[in-house]
């Protein structure tokens, strides 16, 4: 089968292979849309900690399909059901993973990441994933391009959650890619009376405005504390969402927020950046809140498919190319140039 394949330390190469050969507690799933990530983009050039040197996975964890076979001893799931995935094992029996939260155990295990993922036709489904409630069934209606979606979108569900957006309030987000966007459509339906876009690119602005911003600032031309100043007499926002890798926006983040303000650090920085020295007293005066998050849930991801589903987040207007499967290597290409959205691919039959 069409795969791309990733080897540490090796790079990325696009080929043939062997079908994955499931056991009695698993199950087989035929993708049917899957989404190409930064993190992969990430893999590709900088490889990954959990992989060992040498080793070779197929990328992607971003995916929906539909069950090709299920193992005799699995219960409740049969072939034909369409079902969408959430990516984060964990191990089973540390506290995080006792609390459903396989995103955040120590010892998690991922599609794609350190196991054979989406980019590609066939993939085993562990039991483990089966256990932790990973699998999902899809609503009725979702297009694989938009189910793919549902992964990073339930990244946004946690990250919305941590810094509480809460009705009436005044949420800024800074950088307006793929997730700034769905952070911003989010941050809407849960109740934000305001939702200010901050990029350095106009093209991307004119997106966020599309998906409903209600202001938009080009950071380039206008600094962001005096426009925050002059459109809040002073008051400062109420949420900062950070989903752009620039350690030098932590400082500016803490200066623009109120009183009571919550800042989310949803973008990681580049491995090896040396971050800044931070001036903290914001947070002391103003009672400020901190909070990151990494990955979502299989809760979150649940809530993300609904949410898709009900249609109070238009997936599709992040997506800037659809591939089919067949075209892997120049789906690629796209998305490594960095200069486009979300980037999908669907196998041909879902097209
Ligand atoms: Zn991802
Ligand atoms: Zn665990």
């Amino acid at each position: 089968m069409i795969a791309a394949l990733y080897t540490q330390g090796k790079g990325l190469r696009f080929g043939d292979a062997p079908a994955p050969v499931i056991g009695d507690d698993e199950l087989l799933v035929r993708v049917e849309g899957t989404a190409i990530c930064g993190t992969d983009v990430k893999i590709v050039h900088h490889g990954h900690r959990k992989l060992r040197d040498g080793q070779t996975i197929i990328l992607g964890h971003e995916f929906v399909g539909v069950i090709e076979r299920a193992g005799a001893r699995v219960a409740g799931w049969r072939a034909g059901q369409r079902v969408g995935v959430a990516p984060n094992m964990g191990c089973g029996h540390c506290e995080m993973c006792a609390r459903g939260l396989g995103n955040m155990c120590p010892d998690y295990s991922a599609f794609g990441i350190d196991r054979d993922g989406s980019h590609t036709e066939l993939v085993r489904i562990p039991a483990a994933a089966l256990a932790q409630n990973l699998v999902t069934p899809l609503p009725a209606g979702i297009q694989p391009q938009d189910g793919a979606l549902a992964e990073p979108l339930s990244c946004a569900v946690n990250g919305i959650r941590n810094a509480r957006v809460a009705s009436g309030d005044r949420v800024v987000v800074y950088g307006a890619g793929p997730m700034g966007l769905l952070n911003m459509m989010l941050a809407a339906v849960s109740g934000a009376a305001e939702v200010i876009a901050v990029d350095i690119d106009d093209a991307r602005l004119k997106l966020a405005e599309q998906i409903g911003a209600t202001a938009t600032i080009n950071s380039k031309r206008q600094p962001v504390p005096q426009w925050v100043a002059e459109h809040t007499r002073g008051r400062g926002v109420d949420v900062v969402i950070c989903a752009v890798p620039v350690p030098q926006l932590q400082q500016e983040a803490l200066g623009i927020l109120a009183p009571f303000g919550r800042l989310c650090l949803f973008a990681g920085w580049p491995k090896g950046a040396a971050g800044v020295p931070l001036d903290t007293n914001p947070i002391h005066y103003k009672n400020l809140v901190v909070t990151g998050m990494t990955g979502g849930c299989a809760s979150d991801y649940a809530t993300a498919l609904r949410l898709i589903a009900e249609r109070k987040i238009n997936v599709a207007a992040v997506v800037s190319d659809v591939f089919p499967l067949s075209r892997v290597e120049e789906a690629y290409a796209a998305a490594l140039s960095g200069k486009r959205m979300k980037v999908v691919l669907v196998a041909e039959a879902a097209r």
